[in-house]
């Protein structure tokens, strides 16, 4: 249950996730493992809200990157375009001043990193327990994340993917294509809601875990 509070702050922050999908995201994310959890795409904090809170009742630390001049789709123009996040002085779409109050509502777990993400893959090497996949819907930069970040994944760890449409009619198919990548390489599929995955990434079969069959022949 998300306390009526927390529910509030999440209702009243500007993003695109359903309350109902959101509620799934902050379920799943009471089941994952204390540690490092790794939200990409934060946005104005929205689903930041709820990660924040899970972690906290988990014992874990959240991380949120974003570069917050939002993604292709949010600039002017275009269909998801906010014209109330445009910054006056700089003319660019930037959504870091809307998160901040989120940010400071959450700082005894939450962690913001603000750069693009394929800056931080060339040094991130924190072992993960949760990552959860909103960033850059296109192909190229939704198979970047995925690839460079879902291999810091923990056995066990829980890989959560959002705006997933199997349908091209309903939406981009990026984020479907990284599920069925993920699937591909041995993550099983936990649960659906709407358009939220959750996966979790194999624990190894014994006989990987085990020194070697080479060992006891001998
Ligand atoms: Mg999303």
């Amino acid at each position: 249950m998300i306390a009526p509070d927390v529910l509030a702050r999440f209702e009243a922050t500007t993003g695109f996730m359903p309350t109902d999908e959101g509620t799934a995201l902050h379920a799943a994310a009471l089941r994952a493992a204390p540690g490092a959890w790794l939200e990409i795409g934060t946005y104005c904090g929205k689903s930041t809200v709820l990660l924040s809170d899970a972690a906290r009742r988990a014992g874990a630390r959240l991380i949120t990157l974003d570069h917050h001049h939002g993604s292709e789709e949010n600039q002017p123009g275009w269909e998801w375009h906010d014209e109330s996040l445009v910054d006056a002085e700089s003319g660019r779409l930037d959504t870091l001043r809307h998160f901040r109050p989120v940010l400071d509502e959450n700082a005894d777990v939450l962690s913001a990193v603000v750069a693009d993400t394929r800056l931080i893959a060339q040094w991130w090497a924190t072992p993960l327990t949760l990552l959860f996949l909103d960033g850059n819907h296109t192909e190229a930069t939704a198979q970047h994340d995925y690839a460079e970040f879902a291999r810091h994944l923990v056995h066990g760890g829980l890989l959560i993917v959002h705006d997933v449409f199997p349908d091209p009619a309903d939406g981009g198919q990026a984020p479907w294509n990284v599920v069925r990548r993920a699937v591909a390489e041995g993550f099983e599929e936990l649960s659906v809601h709407g358009s939220l995955r959750v996966l979790r990434r194999g624990v190894p079969a014994q006989r990987d875990l085990d020194p070697g069959e080479d060992s006891q022949r001998r």
